[in-house]
Order: C-alpha cells, then structure tokens, then sequence
C-alpha cells in the first residue's frame, strides 16, 4: 500500500508494508480521508512517539469502508463506511483497528466530514464530560476554541447547555466561534485574559492545551471546585502556580491524553458519543467546522498550514475520497 512516512521531519507519500493481518476483533479499513492533528505535527518533529507496539505511520483519526472483519467483530461487515479512532497509521490507504475504535458514520454526514469527528469530538466529550465532569449550566473556557478541539467543544458545550468563553488568536477566528455558538471570547494577543474572564463572570471549568503560563491565569479565573483539564503544551510545560489560591478556592488541575489509552478505555468514549453526539450529528444541530482538504501528497503542506496557526476548525487529507 501507499502511506505517509517521515524523512527529515518531511512527510513524503511512498509504498510501505501493510497493516499486518487482523485479530478476531479487529478491522481492516480502506481509508477515504484521514484527519490532521497538531500531534501530527510533534510526532513529524519527533517529540510524539507512537506508543509502543503502535504503527510508526502518523494519523489519529480516519474515515473509509470496511474492508474486513475478524472472526469476533459483530458490529460491522465489509462494505460499511465508518470512522475510526486510532493510536496512528490512518495516514494509509489501509488501518488496522481493534472495532471499539471504530463508529459507523452518522446519517446524514459524508465521509470526508467523517474524517474529522473521531479525535476532536472524543477528546471534547472525554475532556469536558468525563474528566471534567461539566454539569448542565457550569461555566466553561475553551483556550485556543478555533482549533479542531475548540470548534467541536464549543458546540458540545453548547448542545449540551454550558455557556462558554473562548480564547482565540485573531477577531476572525472570534467571529468564527460565536458562529457555533461561544458566548463571548478574547484575541490572546491583546494580554491577559483574566480581566475579560473576571468580567464575563469567571469559569467553573476549563479546557487548557496550552499549559505554561496559562495554568496560574487559569487558577485566577477558575470558582471555587473548579477544574482546569490541561490537554496540550502549546504553551510550554513549566508553570509557576498560587498553591495557596488552589488549596482555598479546592480547585483541581487534572492532565489528560487520549492517545495512549486503551482499546477498551477508547472504545467506552466513543460509546459516549455515539450515545450522546451521534443523534445531534445526525439531526445537523453539530457539524464538524472543515477549514480546509488537501491530497494527500500534499500533506506537508497542509502541515505547515497547521503549523502557521491559519486554520480555524480542522484539515483533512484525501486518500481516495
Ligand atoms: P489545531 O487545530 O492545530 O489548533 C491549534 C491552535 O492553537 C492554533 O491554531 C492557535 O490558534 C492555537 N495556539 C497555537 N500555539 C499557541 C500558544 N502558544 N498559545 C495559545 N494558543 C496557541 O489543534 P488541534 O489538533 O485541535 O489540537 C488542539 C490542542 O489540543 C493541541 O494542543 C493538541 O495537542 C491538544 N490535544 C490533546 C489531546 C489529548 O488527548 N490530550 C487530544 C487532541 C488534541 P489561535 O491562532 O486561535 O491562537
């Protein structure tokens, strides 16, 4: 088969081994599009390993048919179009995953947009409803709310009735956001967002991938039994907090990654969405925010177009879509 390999932090399309043969509850997938992620872009620079035994090909997420099926898997059948979260490899024609991690695709919804629901939809759903344990009506900060996470956040957010603040990089992207329906927002490069937050009424919770001198900021804004969910270290990884603030106020800093959990403890998160998001996907109330599609022969490009911080909701990469 064809797949992404990197050569001197280069993504260069060329033939590589296929996927090894399935176990009896795995599935063979014939990859349509596959989704693009700024952890893409650490593992191309070589700060992200795959974890260990898990392929060396990048790509978290995709959407294609099925192709096979082990012996055990009940839910599928060749020739079903699904997407799938993964712990790599979707940047393929071909994958290899266990069917937990895999979702049929919600009615209505096109394969390409399916490439970009597995890994932003699971982590906002994972980040602010199962680790963060967001009730109805809590008040909740998503930094960097343009980013694929943020777009699918906000929406969850407000499909699921918790008014949210975003952080964002530009007026655009602010514009963007209150589209899908943030309650208000703050362009990071006009200082600190504690004030505009403090004046919003502060947060109860908040979804931080950037870390760094963020988290003191975020202390400052956060309620008593507040909880700030870091996922990403955008913003670097040493941080200076008030601990005396955290103790008062019983605030709680937890860290969180989907990549390297389980197929089991993946499988109950999609579980998850598909409970509670499929119905809203399929019904139109939720869309996923597409930026941008490129071949896949162009994905360094498109990486760089990541990297430049110019896309607002996600890139997706063609591979026989
Ligand atoms: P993305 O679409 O590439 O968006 C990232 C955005 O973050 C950029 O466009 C930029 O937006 C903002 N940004 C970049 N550098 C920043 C900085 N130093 N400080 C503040 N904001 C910055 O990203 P994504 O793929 O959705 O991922 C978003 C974040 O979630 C990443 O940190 C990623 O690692 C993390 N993540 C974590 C998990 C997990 O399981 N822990 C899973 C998925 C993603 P502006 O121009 O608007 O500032």
């Amino acid at each position: 088969m064809y797949a992404i390999a990197i050569h001197d932090q280069t993504l260069v399309w060329q033939t590589h081994d296929a996927p090894r043969g399935i176990a009896a509850d795995e599935v063979r997938i014939d990859v349509a599009w596959a989704g693009m992620n700024r952890a893409d872009v650490m593992q191309r620079a070589g700060q992200y390993p795959p974890p260990p035994g898990e392929s060396d090909i990048p790509g978290l997420e995709v959407s294609g048919t099925i192709a096979e099926v082990g012996h055990n898997v009940e839910r599928f059948k060749p020739g079903d179009k699904v997407c799938a979260l993964l712990a790599g490899g979707g940047y393929a024609e071909q994958v290899v995953v266990a069917e937990a991690q895999v979702l049929p695709i919600p009615s209505g919804v096109g394969l390409r947009d399916a490439a970009a629901l597995p890994e932003v939809f699971a982590t906002a759903w994972l980040n602010l409803y199962m680790e963060g344990a967001a009730k109805q009506g809590e008040r909740i900060i998503l930094h960097a709310g343009a980013s694929g996470v943020g777009t699918a956040a906000i929406q969850l957010c407000r499909a699921f009735g918790n008014p949210c603040f975003v952080t964002v990089g530009s007026q655009a992207k602010l514009d963007a956001c209150k589209l899908l329906g943030a309650d208000a927002g703050w362009n990071r490069h006009e200082g600190s967002f504690v004030t505009p937050i403090k004046d919003w009424g502060g947060a109860d919770m908040i979804l931080d991938p950037v870390g760094g001198e963020y988290i003191a900021q975020d202390l400052q804004v956060l309620n008593p039994d507040g909880r700030v969910v870091l996922i990403g270290l955008m913003g670097g990884r040493d941080a200076q907090i008030d601990l005396g603030l955290m103790l008062m106020k019983r605030q709680r800093v937890i860290g969180s990654t989907l990549r390297s959990r389980s197929p089991r403890a993946k499988g109950a998160i999609l579980d998850a969405l598909h409970a509670h998001v499929w119905p809203k996907l399929a019904s139109g109330d939720i869309k996923p925010l597409i930026d941008t599609a490129w071949p896949i022969q162009d994905a360094d490009t498109a990486m760089q177009h990541m990297i430049d911080n110019a896309n607002t909701g996600k890139v997706l990469l063609s591979v026989s879509g």
